[in-house]
């Protein structure tokens, strides 16, 4: 599923691409996504130039001249590519009995929205009413921002009984991290996913605050983790390596001890035992 790094890489592959080019048509083959798209989507987004393309958490907004935000969101298996007016890439076209929904361009180019499992979302939102629109609304702060440090995550720990990897899964404590980066960040910093939040030193609070961007900046520098089918807006699948998501049996990078797996809150978290405390 995608996290934050696949979506800022996503981002990062469409916008010098599509920034200044005109929607001239929109074909929406099938609109039931997670929730089915508006009737007049594919008539509010025809004709509108794109002005900019930007993040918020997991979700991609790319910004229509007149005011309006189409904001889009991956789901767990969703992809949107561009194809110039002449390709016909395999790697691209791999599955177009679920390419859903399709822009097509100014200069004859289109950008194609696939999604076999269709819990993908995609909607049109005022500007003005971004902040509040009900997938927004209440997210916590970016984590490589400044409002995700030692502080504000020490008062949102405080008295929580709730295991640290849920917490920094939460999307009202810090936005766009999911299981697999958490269990990088949380490897990194030393503490085990199980650990209750109110119980962690605030030294263990500040590594997992310093290493959050680390690991998410890092991810993004190489285009994100493909582990199931994520790829960006070219097509090209993520090269980062988790150190330990996915990898129970495995020996610990840092120290050789063998990797384990515990659920915690229903996923699936991966630890060294000898690093992680
Ligand atoms: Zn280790």
């Amino acid at each position: 599923m995608p996290e934050l790094p696949e979506v800022e890489s996503l981002k990062n592959s469409l916008a010098p691409i599509l920034v200044g080019r005109t929607i001239v048509r929109v074909v929406v083959v099938e609109p039931r996504l997670r929730r089915r798209m508006a009737r007049d989507f594919a008539a509010r987004v025809a004709g509108r130039r794109i002005e900019r393309i930007e993040r918020r958490a997991k979700y991609l907004l790319i910004a229509l001249a007149g005011g309006d935000i189409l904001m889009i969101h991956l789901g767990m298996s969703g992809s949107l590519t561009y194809r110039d007016r002449n390709s016909h890439s395999g790697a691209i076209d791999r599955d177009p009995a679920h390419d859903h929904v399709v822009f097509e361009l100014d200069d004859g180019s289109r950008v194609v929205f696939n999604d076999p499992r269709r819990f993908g979302l995609m909607k049109i939102v005022p500007q003005a009413k971004l902040e509040t629109v009900a997938e927004l609304k209440g997210l916590g702060p970016e984590p490589m921002g400044s409002g995700f440090n030692t502080d504000y995550l020490r008062a949102k720990a405080r008295g929580r009984r709730v295991a640290i990897k849920n917490l920094l899964m939460d999307q009202r404590i810090v936005a766009g991290i999911g299981n697999i980066y958490a269990s990088e960040i949380l490897f990194r910093a030393g503490v085990r996913p199980t650990r209750r939040a109110g119980r962690l030193a605030r030294a263990e609070i500040e590594r997992i605050v310093r290493f959050t961007p680390e690991v998410l900046r890092e991810a993004i520098g190489v285009g994100g983790t493909t582990f199931n089918d994520y790829m960006d807006g070219r097509g090209r699948e993520g090269a980062f390596r988790p150190q330990v998501y996915d990898r129970a049996g495995e020996p610990c990078p840092r120290c050789g001890v063998t990797l384990r797996q515990v659920i915690v809150g229903q996923r699936s978290s991966f630890f060294c035992p000898a690093c992680q405390k």
